[in-house]
């Protein structure tokens, strides 16, 4: 009764025993009812909605068969309004369906909620990713969360801080790397396979006449427009081997010797992927090597002349021994001369050798020059000489001192006022003087001697350089006078110029820092 629910109990014969509704006596035999039926036949339980024929309305039946000591012994039925279960089954779909609503409607607002979130973060993120691909390296850093997409966040990070590490190592060694290439004293140019060039030094770029932003990312044959240069390129990426010439080149008015040294650039695999030149500089290299040679040549010139008159006469005193005693002691005479000029050349030689080794390095005592010049004076003058030459030497009062090499000193007074004398005739006249102009001095040598050209004056402190050999060589000259004065006075922080008209005379004036003037 509490369930609603009606139960009957009927026999295997089909006859009602007990009916909860109904008076088992008027009731009528159950056997054809079909859960009935199917449950005798199947010794399952069985069920069946149908119109009740005791009851008049539709109903929902279920038949359980009664086993007692293994076999069927009845059945049991039960049976429920289809009202009720039908009425349930309403009662029950509401509540799915409520409960569906309300369910999918929680899941809408957290899934709109954490969708929200999740694309606020995933936007983030994005935002991020583009600032590190943009070169920020220390964009994001704001996702605290504990889930996937916070891990992925700090794999972000993490990427983007080795990004910087990376970065910030590649920029320092490229750094260092431009610093050292700038700072060659050679010119470095690097091309890629095509021959278009990807790196330019300072001094390349001033070897080429060119800038560095100009010419990268052209041909090396369209920047340079120099034949050999292009050539070995060239050729380092044809055969893959170094390459190295001389090339001569004409920028504006003067002319540059570059050595080329070219070699193929490699990738860390060994693919060649372009080819490294580099560009030296040899012009002064080479024009030191010249004069190097030069004066070899005329160094052995000037021995090997007084050197083959020597032989000759000594060869003829041998050869003849009868020669007479006077023709003897004119030839010994000569052999005599030939020496003195030989000594003279080697000293000169050895004085040359050491003011240029020496430099910088010349000793440097306050002298007073005007001890110097009296000294010099008295020991050249003409009159020591036998000389018809008026000789004036003017002195200022007071001494004038400056920081040198006394030695030195005398050397370049000697050489000048030696010249002086070789170069005027009898009856000119040479002037000595000492002057002070502001904080210089000035040693001057003027003659009324021949004067040299003007085609000759810049050369005539070269080494050997003589405007008359023959002259020259016949008044005892090596050649190398002027420039030993020259070497002298340029060690002293002074110069040497010459005021010279042909056939008038010369003026030589070598200006020096002064140290002490005092009156
Ligand atoms: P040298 O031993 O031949 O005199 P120097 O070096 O002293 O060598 O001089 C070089 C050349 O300069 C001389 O050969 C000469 O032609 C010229 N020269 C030097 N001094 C004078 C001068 N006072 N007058 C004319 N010519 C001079």
């Amino acid at each position: 009764e509490a369930t609603g629910t009606r139960i009957t109990v009927i026999d295997l014969e089909g006859i009602v025993l007990i009916d909860t509704s109904e008076d088992p006596a008027v009731m009528e035999n159950h056997a054809s009812r079909p859960e009935i039926h199917l449950a005798r036949e199947t010794g399952e339980a069985s069920n069946s909605v149908r119109q009740s024929r005791t009851l008049g309305h539709d109903r929902m039946y279920m038949a359980v068969p009664v086993v007692s000591g293994g076999r069927a012994v009845g059945i049991v039925r039960t049976s429920l309004p289809l009202i009720e279960v039908e009425e349930s089954r309403a009662r029950l779909r509401v509540h799915v369906a409520t409960g569906g609503v309300l369910a999918a409607a929680l899941a809408l607002l957290m899934a709109f909620f954490f969708s929200r979130r999740f694309s606020a973060r995933i936007g983030e993120m994005t935002k991020t990713a583009e600032a590190i691909a943009a070169g920020d390296y220390r964009a994001g850093r704001k996702d605290r969360g504990r889930d996937e997409l916070a891990t992925l966040a700090g794999a972000v990070d993490r990427m983007s801080d080795q990004l910087r590490e990376r970065m910030d190592t590649l920029v320092r060694e490229r750094n260092e790397l431009r610093a050292i290439l700038g700072s060659m004293l050679e010119g470095v140019v690097a091309v890629d396979r095509e021959e278009r060039i990807f790196h330019l030094n300072r001094i390349a770029a001033e070897i080429l006449s060119t800038r560095a932003e100009d010419a990268i990312g052209g041909r090396i044959w369209e920047i340079a427009r120099i034949q050999p240069l292009a050539e070995t390129i060239a050729g380092v990426l044809e055969d893959e081997t170094g390459h190295t010439r001389e090339a001569r080149i004409t920028d504006g008015s003067r002319d540059r010797i570059l050595e080329l040294i070219a070699s193929p650039l490699r990738d860390i695999r060994g693919d060649l992927v372009g080819a490294v030149l580099v560009l030296h500089d040899v012009t002064e290299l080479r024009r030191l090597e010249l004069i190097r040679r030069d004066f070899v040549v005329n160094v052995s010139h000037e021995l090997k002349t007084p050197l083959t008159a020597i032989r000759g006469f000594v060869e003829t005193l041998i050869d003849d021994p009868e020669i007479d005693r006077e023709t003897a002691a004119g030839f010994l005479g000569r052999v005599n001369d030939q020496v003195l000029r030989l000594s003279t050349l080697v000293t000169d030689l050895l004085v040359l050798s050491r003011v240029e080794s020496e430099g910088e390095a010349l000793e440097r005592r306050p002298v007073d020059l005007r001890g110097i010049l009296r000294e010099c004076a008295g020991r050249l003058s003409p009159e020591s000489r036998g000389r018809d030459i008026e000789f004036v030497l003017e002195l200022p009062k007071g001494d004038v001192t400056i920081l040198g090499d006394d030695e030195s000193l005398r050397q370049v007074v000697d050489n000048l006022l030696d010249n002086a004398l070789k170069y005027t005739p009898d009856g000119g006249r040479v002037d000595l003087r000492l002057l002070r102009a502001g904080d210089e001095v000035a040693i001057e040598v003027e003659d009324t001697g021949i004067g040299i050209d003007g085609r000759h004056v810049d050369r005539i402190f070269e080494r050997f350089y003589r405007v008359d050999k023959a002259r020259s060589r016949e008044l005892g000259g090596t050649g190398l006078g002027l420039s030993i004065v020259k070497h002298i006075t340029n060690a002293h922080g002074g110069r040497v110029a010459v005021v010279s008209e042909t056939g008038r005379g010369s003026t030589f004036r070598v200006s020096l820092p002064a140290h002490e003037v005092r009156d």
